[in-house]
Order: structure tokens, then sequence, then C-alpha cells
């Protein structure tokens, strides 16, 4: 850190304090950078999510915040409303439940505990300007310096208007009712519902005392996701004992856009460089997963001087080269929601292929053609009756 005109020369500043702000933050403060970490929101902030991570993230998540894993995912319910129900058991977990606002509290506050780590709440980026020197950051707290910058400040991000192909990004739409859990056994499991929502599918994610219900659509149909959301709750008799205290949406950048993540200082992760999973709405995961790789190029930058060229590429190959094929996919799924539920949900081989997906141990391109070469033998996995249960190992 050297001083500068403008005060303090901070070897990297993070917008945003999310999971990709904080991790990039975290992971540049460990290595002695001295960072800036700036995020409009005063925490606890609510940001509206199901609050669903799944173990790809776990290399990521430090000890200190394993406590606030409220749930561990095994069990998951594939419906096609209440009459055609799946019960996957998985012995090994598929993720975790957290609430959102406790979880990213104690995340900065993790952060925060470092030294080389400073945080600025209640402040919001107007502008960052870029030069050969340095990046400026223009908030409401003053002007600030840098010698890198992620930009970290998700769906909205200001950061990554700089960047070409900024406007050509693709949405969807999320909207959640958050409620209280029902007292006693509820018998509420984490679900996921294709009949209920138009070009994309319901959830219901129980936490400890809390559940977000809601649904993820095609950005066509975000008018009415709302009203849907109310009545997927009253058309399940587990939900309508949950008592909802507040409600949301919001947009969500799909993955799979050919674009660049990085210029000369400068990294988008998370949210910011659009890194949600096109079939299943994720996307603290790849959060975790480009903060650590926004993290390790700055880290190159700052200390051998490397380009972060490398940045958008690597992004291209392990995010959105992948997420191009999962947009399709995601097309067909929720073009023909009936049809997938039943050739995918309704076989226990591809069911367990999907667990794979979700867990990481297998990419979309793997499940197609697994799905291709599986074939003459699927008929056999079949399953039939209202309500079926398939083991997962
Ligand atoms: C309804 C809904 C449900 C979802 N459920 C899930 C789920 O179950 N599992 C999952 O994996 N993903 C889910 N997602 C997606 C997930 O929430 C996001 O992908 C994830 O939060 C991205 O993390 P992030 O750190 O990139 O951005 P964010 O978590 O959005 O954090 C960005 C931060 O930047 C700050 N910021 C924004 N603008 C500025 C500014 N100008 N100046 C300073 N700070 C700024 C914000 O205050 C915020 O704290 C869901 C999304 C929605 C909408």
């Amino acid at each position: 850190m050297t001083s500068s005109s403008l005060g303090t020369m901070w070897d990297a500043i993070v917008v945003g304090a999310g999971p990709a702000g904080c991790h990039a933050a975290w992971e540049l403060g460990n290595r002695g950078w001295k960072v800036l970490l700036v995020d409009r929101a005063s925490f606890p902030r609510w940001k509206p999510c199901a609050g669903g991570i799944t173990v790809k993230a776990a290399p990521y998540i430090p000890n200190e915040l394993h406590h606030l894993f409220e749930r561990t995912i095994h069990e998951t319910v594939i419906s096609w409303g209440p009459d055609r129900v799946t019960r996957l058991h998985c012995r090994k977990p598929v993720g975790w439940m957290v609430h959102r606002e406790e979880f990213d509290q104690a995340h900065l506050d993790l952060v925060r505990s470092l030294a080389t780590v400073r945080v600025m709440e209640g402040t919001p980026v107007r502008g960052v300007v870029e030069d050969n020197d340095s990046v400026r950051v223009e908030t409401g707290a003053g002007t600030f310096q840098g010698r890198a910058l992620v930009g970290a400040d998700g769906v909205e991000s200001v950061v990554a208007r700089l960047f070409k192909g900024w406007d050509q990004r693709e949405f969807v739409a999320a909207f959640e009712l958050e409620g209280w859990l029902p007292a006693g056994d509820h018998g509420i499991a984490t679900q996921f519902d294709f009949a209920s929502f138009p070009g994309g599918y319901g959830w219901a994610f129980p936490k400890r005392r809390r559940c977000s219900i809601g649904g993820y659509v095609g950005g066509q149909y975000a008018r009415q996701v709302r009203e849907q959301c109310r009545r997927f709750q009253s058309s399940w008799s587990t939900l309508q004992g949950c008592e909802i205290y507040r409600q949301r949406g919001y947009r969500l950048p799909l993955g799979g856009t050919l674009r660049p993540y990085n210029s000369s200082r400068i990294v988008l992760a998370g949210d910011a460089a659009d890194a949600v999973d096109p079939v299943t709405g994720e996307g603290i995961a790849q959060a975790f997963r480009t903060s650590h790789l926004a993290a390790a190029a700055i880290d190159r930058f700052l200390s051998c001087d490397r380009a972060l060229d490398g940045y958008s590429w690597r992004l291209w190959k392990e995010i959105h080269g992948p997420f191009r094929l999962a947009r399709k996919l995601s097309g067909l799924m929720y073009g023909h929601p009936s049809a997938a539920f039943r050739l995918m949900f309704r076989n226990r081989l591809l069911c367990r292929y999907f667990v794979r997906v979700l867990r990481g141990e297998m990419s979309y391109a793997g499940l197609l053609a697994r799905t291709v070469l599986a074939m003459p033998v699927l008929p056999a996995y079949r399953c039939r009756g209202a309500e079926v249960a398939v083991e997962v190992p």
C-alpha cells in the first residue's frame, strides 16, 4: 500500500460484499494485500435468495461459517403437482440451506476480522474510472484509488457497465416468499415443482425455522410470478401453514454469454459476471468460484505484473462455455416441462445423473452424452406410480 494524491492507494478495491465480494476480499486479504471492501448496503441486508448452497461451493466456504448451515440436503422432492412426486434420497449431501441475511453478515464479519481488509458499508459506488496506473472509485463517501478492482456488485453491477456486451445480457426472474415454518413436524422437504410455473419451476427450501417458497421463470413470465408463488403455496397442504412475513423478486443474469469479464485492472465476479446456472438459477457456488479465480488473477497481477487477460478466457472455459449448453437445455426443459419431468425425474438413472450435475461431479455436456448412451437401457429405470422413491449414491 502506498500513498497517492487521493490518499491511500489500496492494492485492491472490491465493490459488493455478497458471497463473491466477501470471498475475493478474504482471499486477497489473507495473501497480505491491502483491500478496501465497499457495499452500498448496511449489513445485515436482505438479499432475496432461497439460500440453497450446493457442495460445489464447499472448498471455498471457511469453517467459521459452517454453523450457519441450517440444514444439510439429503432428501429432495421433485414433483409435477401434488399427484406426481419423486422422492430422492441422496446418500452424500447435495448441499446446505442458509439464511442469506445471517450468512452474508457473518461472512462480512469474518472478512472484517482480517487486519488487511477495511470494510465500508452504506457506501454506494457511483462510478469507476480506470486509467494506466490505477482505478478510481467514486462513492457517496469520497473517491478511492486502487491498483486493481473486483466488481462483485451483483446483477445491477455499476462496474459491469464499463464492459462491452453489458447491454446484451439475458435475464430470468425469481420471486420468493419468506416465511416461518409451522410448529411441530410440518413434513416440508426441499422441493422443486415443475407444474406450477410456466417457463420455470417452483421451490420450497425449508431451513431451521424459516422457509423460502418461490418461483424461477423466464423473463417473459416475470409479471405473473408473484401471483403464481401464492398459488403454489396454497396448492400444497404442507406449505399452507408457512406464515409469510416478506416477499420480493429479483432478476438473475443468465450464464452462457461470451463477453469480456476483465480489463487491464478490473475483473468481474459472481452475478456481475453473469455466473448464474441457466437450468437451476443457482448463483452462490459460482459466486465463490469466480471470486476465487478473480483473487488468483489479481494476486498474480499485483505480485508479478501478469496481465488479467486470462481471466475472461478461464470464465468462458469453466462457466460460460458449459452454461451455453445449459441455456439450450433449460429452453428445452422449461419449454416442455411435462415431458422433461417424465423423462428426467421419473427415471432412476437420469435422476442420479442430475444429482451428480448438482454436486458438480458431472457437467451438462456429460449429462447429455450419458443420456444418449443410456437410451437403450432407460426404459428399465422408469418409475411408475404417483409417488416413487429413488436412492441416489
Ligand atoms: C429469489 C432468488 C432466489 C435465489 N436462490 C438461490 C439459491 O437458492 N441458491 C443459489 O445458489 N442462488 C440463488 N439465487 C442467486 C443468488 O442469490 C446470486 O447468484 C448470488 O447472491 C450472487 O452473489 P454475488 O455476491 O455475486 O451478488 P449479491 O449477493 O447480489 O451481492 C452484491 C452486493 O453488491 C452490493 N452492491 C450493489 N450495487 C452496489 C453499488 N453500486 N455500490 C456498492 N455496493 C453495491 C449489494 O448491496 C450486494 O451486497 C437466487 C436469486 C434470487 C433472486
